[in-house]
Order: structure tokens, then C-alpha cells, then sequence
């Protein structure tokens, strides 16, 4: 009944809405904001440009949530004005033509705005209590899904854009950034600066973005002189190069593949802490996660080039141009994640890409039973909207043919630039270019639940090493001695890595003697792929080989240094000490799971740096600590819980990770506190720990005490 209400309510609003653009344009937004950084509370004051086009407007909306507002003027004079829990209404003091509305606000955004401290100093001595740690503020948004009108009054429909100019009072240590192009910069005041950001064209609210940090940045120019800055906190200058290494590469490719011009003047990057999702393409500003920012050996593991990619695609699938409505989200995201695959071609090649689009299809053949929901349905699921659109894509371009998809796809952009779109006008596009049977192509990929499997085979087969691989998969159930002759082949063979980690893969268990001049062939590819499929597949080896798979913890791998350490630690308990002291020092990734896996096993083995074993603990807890991202934090908890000791500092951590803002770690610490609650004596320990926390903490707590 509930549900049904609001279904019903969500009908009004989007009827509402669709009534006011009829009536009302917005055109401009000048905001300047300040913020309460102890009450985490911005504060601003806006003017909006806007015509009315109708005489019989009565009621005029903006969106706004949880406000508070004061000194309403519309066109300088008191307006007749009010405001409910989610917007602001203008009744009176406007005419048919051009207005302006001026006001100030203030909030304090339950979402869409995070404020996040977290510890600055990466060298510390882990015993310093609270008061005496620094601590480092990053304030940043996240529009998409979470609604700007929680932070700045603005439009939840998509299709009003409106051009947003910000100007935004912080501290002088810090950098600020939002959309456009940096205009103005005041530094009179002894404390604090004021930047002017402004854009020259309208877009979407949900696409206004804010951050502010302590940031350094680097400045490039594409081919096409579009100034480019590339955003990483100053701990992370040896970062910049692996994280940002293809930056300038792609979007020099975007530019000419789409035909169209980046749209926006200049781009920036910038990676926040405990970012909600990979990226987000705010317009001109790309906000990313810190776990993408690596280093030399993490980009081995872990590229950012992929996301990278896709954010940049969406200033103009998304941004540029922007779907009437979610019904046609796969123009947004299958084309980002198209794109985006198409630039990795550029980078990696054609085995790469095609392989990708393999991965793809297997992913989506997988769940095709239960995953039926076509694209064109605004209740799509993820996996849908981005890797079914992306193939949607590939099987057209390839119908169409690639330089006619490009032509259309060009027109396309340019006809309904800074306007909305659904599907019909793109293939209304490819229409003109070709004769391609667009009709019955919408039935098979946009309509249907099901995954086109057969066409996606066989579009995979024109490529050889995919040829290959599928030949590889056929030989799955054959005898070892049969296939053993091939696989030599293979291994000895330049061709592209995924084709002989399957054949690691299918030797896996294999008795190791027999396979071991296989696995010396591997072993000498100096592929780090090739080498981190032994270090998976191999992990039943006699003695002879410990020296030869030690070797694995030398790649320019995090993963492989992973696996490698808990294979060897595990096999050889005797060699414990030597793995230990050889690998002490390793951080890893963003999520410092090197360290913490070291810190566990050190604490864990008996008569090991006994001494320091106190501090070995305090290190990790430290670790699990709000001073840290929630990937460090989830990771230090995880090896807290299994090594399992009563501590009320675990517990505490815990209770503080119900009010994260990411719902991942929030989950991670109630199926903590569930598994501890069922074990004897715990109920009564987190009853003990109660009243030390705080309110919030306490009801999460009571809720599952409660259970
Ligand atoms: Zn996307």
C-alpha cells in the first residue's frame, strides 16, 4: 500500500514538473556559498534568471530540501513566496517575459554534500589520541542520484538546464573547484579566498558539482588547446604520472572519433575520499575515487584509464546531450561504457577490446535467465543500461559500419546539443546515413529481456586470438597428455595473455610434475598476467619450486604480492619468518591491503617480534579508526574480527561504521556486530560500550540488538 501511494506521488511531482517547463524557463543560476564546516551547513545566496512564458503561471518551483530561505525578491521587489520540505514556491511579483529571483539559504544536506575528515600524516605514530591527530577536510557533491536540490536549490528534472555560475568562500589553504572556467579569484580577506567559477552553457542539475580539499594540480593542453587539470593531493605527487597516464591520449581520441569538439572549454579531474561510486562526470569536472589514484605498480593492477574514459565520454553522451527521461539512460551509460571500450582499443588494441566485449557477453549470458528487464525500461538494471548498451552499440556500428555510425553520431550531438534526447532521435540519425534495418535492430537489443548471444558469437569471431580462445575452451574436458603439446605452443606464442592463463587455468590441477616445464615457461614470460595466473593456479607445489614462486613477490604487482605472500606463509610455516621480515614494509593499495595482511599474519605467528606485538595490534586498530577511508577501515576490521580478541575498540569502530555514508561499509559493520552479537557474553559488552556513543551510533546499535 505504501509503495503503491508513492508510486502515485511520484506521478504528481513528474506531471507537476512537466507542466512548469511548459511554462517557466530557467536560464541562469548565480549562487555564492560559504560554509559551517563544525555544522557541516552551507549557507548561500542565489539569483535565477528566468522567463515566464505563459501569463496564467500561478505557481513557480525549485527544488530545495530541508531549507531554510529568507530575503526572497523577485525582480528587486518582496515576492510572494513559500516553502515545504522540498522546494521553494514562488507565488506573485513575476510577468510573462524575463525575471530574475534572488534569496539566501542555508542547509544541512543529509546527502548529495558529504563533508569527510580523515587522517593527513602519513607517517604516525599510531597512540596519539584524537585532539592531537590533524586531520584534513574534503568537502565534495554527488549530484547523479542523489538529488544537488539537498545542497543548492536547483531542478530535479533533468530537462530544465540552466547555466550555473558558483562562487565559493573557503579557507586560502585549500583548492575549490566547480563547473567551468576559474574567473575570479579574491584574496583581500586574511583567512579565507573567494573563487568565481562560471559556465558558458545550460546543463542538467544533477551534473553541478563542488569540491573543496587540499589539492595540488597539474595543467596540460589537448591537441586542440583545451587546458586539462589533473587534481591529486600533495602526499601523491609520485602518483600522478601512472594515474593520470592516458588522460591527454584519450581525450585527444574522443575529440576526433566523436567529430564533435569537447563541448565545455576545460576539463578537470579530481579523486575525493570514500567516493560513492568509480567516477562521476560532473560537467568540466570529473570527481573520481582516491582507490584510483596509483602508483607505478598499482597501475598495473588497478588503471584508472577505463573510468577515465567513461566520465570523459559522458561530457557529451550525458552532458552535452541528456536523456528525456530514464527510460533512455542507456544513451548515457551504454555509450559511456562503449566509448570507452573504443578508446581502450586506441590504447591496448583489438585482442584487448574484443576480449572486453567477450567478458561482456559472458556477463550478461550469465544472468540473461534473471536479468530480463530490456534497456529501453527505466527500471534496467546497471549491468543492462551499461554493458547490453555498450553491445547494442557494437553490433550497430559494426551493421552500420563505422564511419556512417560516426557520421550519424556526429549529427546526432550536434542537432540536440545542450538539449534532451531519447532513442528515436539517435536512430532517426543513423536513419539518414544508412539503410540498416534500425526497426528490427530496437526489437532485438532495446525491447527484448534476452541477451542476442548467437550474434554476439559470432560478431566476437571475426577476431583471431578470440577465435583461439573459444578453440582453447573447447578442449576444457580433454586428457592433459593429449592437450600438453598445444598448450607448449601457446605459451611459447606472443599472443595475447588471456588465451594462456586459461591454459593455466586448465592444467590447475594437474600434478605438478608433470606440468612444470609449463609452469618454468610461464614463470620466465616476465608477464606480470601470466606470472599472477601461476601465482592463483599454483599453490600445491613441493619444495624444489619455493625458491622459483618466491620470485612472484618481487612483480610490480599488488595482487600478485598478495596471493603469493599468503601461499608461501601458508605452505611453508617454517619460512615464516623469513617472508615476514622480507615484506614488512609493503603498503599496497589505496586500501593498504598489503600492510594489514602483513600486520595480521605478524601478529598471528608465534614467537615473531613478540616485543613489538602491542604495537603490530594498535597499528591495526588504528587502522580501523574514522580517521581512515572505509576501504582501509573494512579491511583492518575484516583481520580484527578473525583474529578475534574482545576489544571494545573493535566494537566501537564498528558501531561508528553504521553512519558511514557508504552503504558497502555500513552493511560490512552490521554483519560484523550481527555475527559478534551470537556469540556468548557480546550482548552484554556492546550494552557496556552504549553509553560512550554517540546518539546516532546508539539507535543504529539498538536496532540490532534489537533483531
Ligand atoms: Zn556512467
Amino acid at each position: 500500500m505504501k509503495l503503491r501511494l508513492l508510486y502515485l506521488f511520484c506521478l504528481i511531482a513528474a506531471f507537476s514538473y512537466s507542466q512548469q517547463l511548459d511554462k517557466v524557463d530557467f536560464k541562469t543560476c548565480n549562487a555564492s556559498l560559504r560554509f559551517d564546516v563544525a555544522q557541516k551547513k552551507v549557507m548561500g545566496k542565489v539569483t535565477y534568471a528566468f522567463d515566464v512564458l505563459e501569463r496564467k503561471t500561478d505557481t513557480i518551483y525549485i527544488d530545495a530540501r530541508n531549507m531554510q530561505f529568507d530575503d526572497v525578491t523577485i525582480n528587486g521587489k518582496k515576492a510572494g513566496w513559500a516553502s515545504s520540505d522540498n522546494s521553494l514556491k514562488l507565488y506573485k511579483g513575476y510577468k510573462k517575459g524575463s525575471n530574475t529571483v534572488t534569496f539566501s539559504y542555508s542547509a544541512k544536506p543529509k546527502k548529495a554534500l558529504y563533508f569527510v575528515q580523515f587522517n593527513s600524516q602519513s607517517s604516525t605514530s599510531f597512540s596519539v589520541t584524537d585532539n592531537e591527530l590533524e586531520k584534513e577536510l574534503q568537502i565534495w557533491t554527488q549530484g547523479q542520484g542523489k538529488y544537488t536540490s539537498h545542497w543548492l536549490p536547483s531542478f530535479d528534472d533533468m530537462n530544465e538546464k540552466v547555466v550555473f555560475n558558483l562562487e565559493v568562500t573557503f579557507d586560502k589553504d585549500y583548492a575549490i573547484m566547480a563547473n567551468g572556467t576559474e574567473v575570479n579569484i579574491d584574496t583581500r580577506d586574511s583567512q579565507n579566498k573567494t573563487i568565481r567559477y562560471s559556465m558558458d552553457k545550460p546543463m542538467s542539475s544533477y551534473l553541478v558539482m563542488l569540491t573543496i580539499g587540499k589539492f595540488k594540480k597539474e595543467v596540460r593542453y589537448s591537441k586542440s588547446k583545451t587546458r586539462l587539470e589533473f587534481y591529486y593531493r600533495p602526499d601523491d605527487s609520485n602518483k600522478v604520472e601512472p594515474t593520470y597516464r592516458y588522460s591527454q591520449q584519450i581525450f585527444d581520441f574522443f575529440e576526433k572519433e566523436i567529430g564533435v569538439p569537447y563541448p565545455w572549454g576545460v576539463y578537470r579531474q579530481v579523486p575525493v575520499q570514500d567516493f560513492l561510486y568509480a567516477g562521476m562526470e560532473n560537467t568540466t569536472s570529473t570527481i573520481f575515487a582516491q582507490d584510483f589514484v596509483v602508483d607505478a605498480t598499482g597501475f598495473n593492477d588497478k588503471t584508472y584509464s577505463n573510468v577515465n574514459a567513461h566520465e570523459l565520454a559522458h561530457q557529451w553522451f550525458g552532458d552535452l546531450i541528456t536523456a528525456k527521461s530514464g527510460k533512455h539512460h542507456w544513451l548515457q551509460e551504454g555509450f559511456a561504457t562503449y566509448y570507452a571500450l573504443l578508446a581502450e582499443k586506441e590504447l591496448y588494441g583489438e585482442d584487448h577490446f574484443n576480449y572486453e566485449l567477450y567478458q561482456m557477453a559472458e556477463r550478461l549470458q550469465r544472468v540473461a535467465k534473471t536479468d530480463t528487464t530490456p534497456i529501453l525500461n527505466e527500471k534496467a538494471s546497471s549491468l543492462t543500461f551499461y554493458q547490453k548498451g555498450a553491445w547494442a552499440l557494437h553490433v550497430l556500428r559494426e551493421g552500420v559500419g563505422h564511419e556512417p555510425f560516426r557520421i550519424a553520431v556526429k549529427n546526432y550531438l550536434e542537432k540536440y546539443a545542450f538539449k534532451n534526447v531519447v532513442t528515436a532521435d539517435f536512430l532517426n540519425e543513423i536513419n539518414k546515413v544508412s539503410d540498416y534495418d534500425t526497426e528490427n535492430f530496437k526489437k532485438r537489443w532495446l525491447e527484448k529481456g534476452s541477451f542476442e548471444v548467437q550474434e554476439a558469437i559470432t560478431l566476437l569471431n571475426k577476431n583471431e586470438f578470440i577465435q583461439l580462445y573459444f578453440k582453447l575452451g573447447e578442449l576444457q574436458n580433454k586428457r592433459f597428455e593429449e592437450k600438453a603439446p598445444i598448450f607448449k605452443q601457446i605459451l611459447e606464442s606472443d599472443i595475447y595473455y588471456p588465451v594462456k592463463e586459461e591454459v593455466l587455468l586448465q592444467i590447475a590441477n594437474v600434478p605438478f610434475e608433470d606440468k612444470a616445464d609449463l609452469i618454468a615457461m610461464a614463470m620466465a614470460s616476465n608477464d606480470i598476467k601470466l606470472r599472477q595466473a601461476v601465482a592463483r593456479t599454483v599453490t600445491n607445489f613441493p619444495e624444489e619450486f619455493y625458491e622459483e614462486y618466491k620470485t612472484l613477490l618481487k612483480d610490480k604487482s599488488y595482487i600478485t604480492k598478495e596471493i603469493a605472500l599468503n601461499v608461501l606463509y601458508s605452505r611453508f610455516p617454517d619460512k615464516r619468518p623469513e617472508l615476514l621480515d622480507l615484506s614488512d614494509d609493503w603498503v599496497g593499495f589505496n586500501d593498504k591491503n598489503l600492510r594489514i595482511l602483513w600486520l595480521t599474519l605478524a601478529y598471528a605467528t608465534p614467537d615473531y617480534r613478540e616485543a613489538d606485538k602491542p604495537n603490530l595490534y594498535a597499528e591495526l586498530q588504528f587502522y580501523a579508526s574514522p580517521r581512515y577511508e572505509s576501504v582501509v577501515r573494512q579491511n583492518a576490521l575484516a583481520n580484527l574480527l578473525y583474529i578475534n580478541k574482545p576489544d571494545p575498540v573493535v566494537w566501537s569502530n564498528l558501531a561508528n561504521a553504521t553512519v558511514h555514508h557508504k552503504w558497502q561499509f555500513v552493511k560490512f559493520a552490521k554483519n560484523g556486530i550481527r555475527g559478534l552479537l551470537k556469540k556468548e557474553g557480546y550482548r552484554s559488552f556492546f550494552e557496556g560500550i552504549m553509553p560512550s556513543l554517540p546518539e546516532a551510533e546508539q539507535r543504529k546499535l539498538k536496532q540490532l540488538l534489537a533483531e
